[in-house]
């Protein structure tokens, strides 16, 4: 069974105990459940009604490109990225998507469908890649686009669409495409956590296809929402007909509900009289700045485990300077250990070894966005390996 962010296609893995209360503690995917508190602090304020009579229809708006899209959505998405000030929106087209997942898979047709050649379009994406990628462009073994690999060592004469993660899953870095200009063809730019609880929001970032996904920025998963910003009409269109293949749209209510949730998020910045401590972003970074200076804490004191540095940048959003604080630990083992995920199974944590990533299996990605005590216990863990501590002869 494929072992993705979600359960399996074949149901929950049995001999996967997804619970740290029955021994296994899984933070393998990147369910963002640490938002919860928030949110339930934020009680009615985003309850949304939605009565029988409404959102029946299948047209929702015949003079948008994404004419499933509820214009209500549209503009708050807007007014969220005019707000953080991450993402230029000005002239370009807004298409909604049952998670960027879907939206991924709308743009590599929309990208590989209005390619001349013969041959499928190669997909590359630079290795430590976010694992689903591969297994999304080759799952359905299309004639128009293939997997291709790690776009470090792409050396055909050939078009590609390479996709550009950052901040990067796994390993949180900034990036830029890779593949030399003449090669490069077309780019899609995964944007899931170019948000300020993540990472400083240095620019407004401006290119051709930006997915952004409400699961990231709000911790909404199940709702199911994603967006992309597309700059083309002509790619916004076919992107728009890939959805309604494959599900005729979008669900109103999941955009109804997204909808409230940044209009929520974008009042509270907005009030006058607001607490900033209290807002969304800042209230989820100081969450994740707290997490991350427990985590370095123990990892220094460890011989096994290393994590990298990340550069410090000036956020425009916050007005402070600040190292990022990725979703996702990019954990390395030292020590002669060359298979962490298997040796982080034996301390009963469950985590995404570096080979799905294209990458060394020495690392392994572990969830910060899981809820606190599941990261107490990963702390515990971590630090009471035999042998782990520094102060330890
Ligand atoms: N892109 C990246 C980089 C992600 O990490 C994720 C979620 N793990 C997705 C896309 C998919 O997001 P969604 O829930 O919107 O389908």
């Amino acid at each position: 069974p494929s072992s993705n962010d979600f359960p399996s296609a074949n149901g929950p893995r049995p001999s996967t105990p997804t619970f740290f209360n029955n021994s296994f503690l899984n933070l393998e995917p990147g369910n963002p459940t640490m938002y919860e508190s928030y949110w339930k602090k934020m009680g009615d304020k985003c309850t949304v009604v939605i009565k029988g009579s409404e959102l029946l229809s299948y047209m929702t708006d015949e003079n948008n490109v994404c004419w499933f899209m509820l214009p209500e959505l549209n503009d708050a998405i807007e007014r969220l990225h005019r707000l953080v000030g991450n993402a230029v929106t000005d002239g370009k087209h807004v298409v909604v998507g049952t998670g960027s997942t879907q939206l991924f898979q709308a743009a590599l047709f929309a990208l590989s469908s209005s390619d001349d050649s013969p041959q499928p379009l190669n997909v590359v994406a630079a290795a430590p890649y976010y694992s689903e990628y591969r297994e999304e462009v080759e799952f359905l073994q299309s004639k128009l686009y293939k997997w291709a690999g790690d776009a470090h060592v792409y050396d055909k004469d050939e078009p590609c669409i390479e996709v550009v993660t950052s901040p990067n899953n796994p390993d949180g870095t900034l990036r830029e495409p890779v593949v030399k200009k003449a090669k490069q063809g077309k780019l899609i730019h995964d944007l899931a956590y170019y948000w300020p609880h993540y990472t400083p929001i240095t620019h407004m970032a401006d290119h051709d296809i930006m997915l952004f996904t409400f699961s990231k920025c709000t911790g909404h998963a199940g709702s199911r929402i994603g967006w992309a910003i597309v700059k083309d009409k002509e790619v916004a269109r076919k992107m728009t007909r890939f959805i309604q293949m494959s599900s005729i749209g979008v669900s109103r209510e999941s955009q109804r509900r997204a909808a409230k949730l940044m209009e929520v998020v974008c009042e509270s910045y907005e009030n006058v009289k607001h607490i900033k401590s209290e807002n969304f972003f800042h209230h989820s970074k100081d969450m994740l700045t707290e997490k991350w200076v427990k985590l370095r804490e123990v990892v220094e004191q460890s011989v096994v485990f290393s994590l990298q540095k990340y550069p410090e940048g000036y956020c425009h959003f916050t007005g402070e300077i600040s190292e990022p604080r990725p979703a996702f630990a990019w954990l390395k083992c030292n020590n002669g250990i060359d298979d962490c995920e298997s040796y982080l199974r034996g301390l009963s944590i469950i985590a995404r070894g570096g080979k799905r990533f294209g990458a060394d299996p020495k690392y392994c990605r572990v969830s910060m966005v899981g809820k606190e005590d599941q990261f107490n216990e990963l702390l515990r863990r971590l630090s009471n390996v035999t042998g782990n501590s520094k102060n330890e002869h």
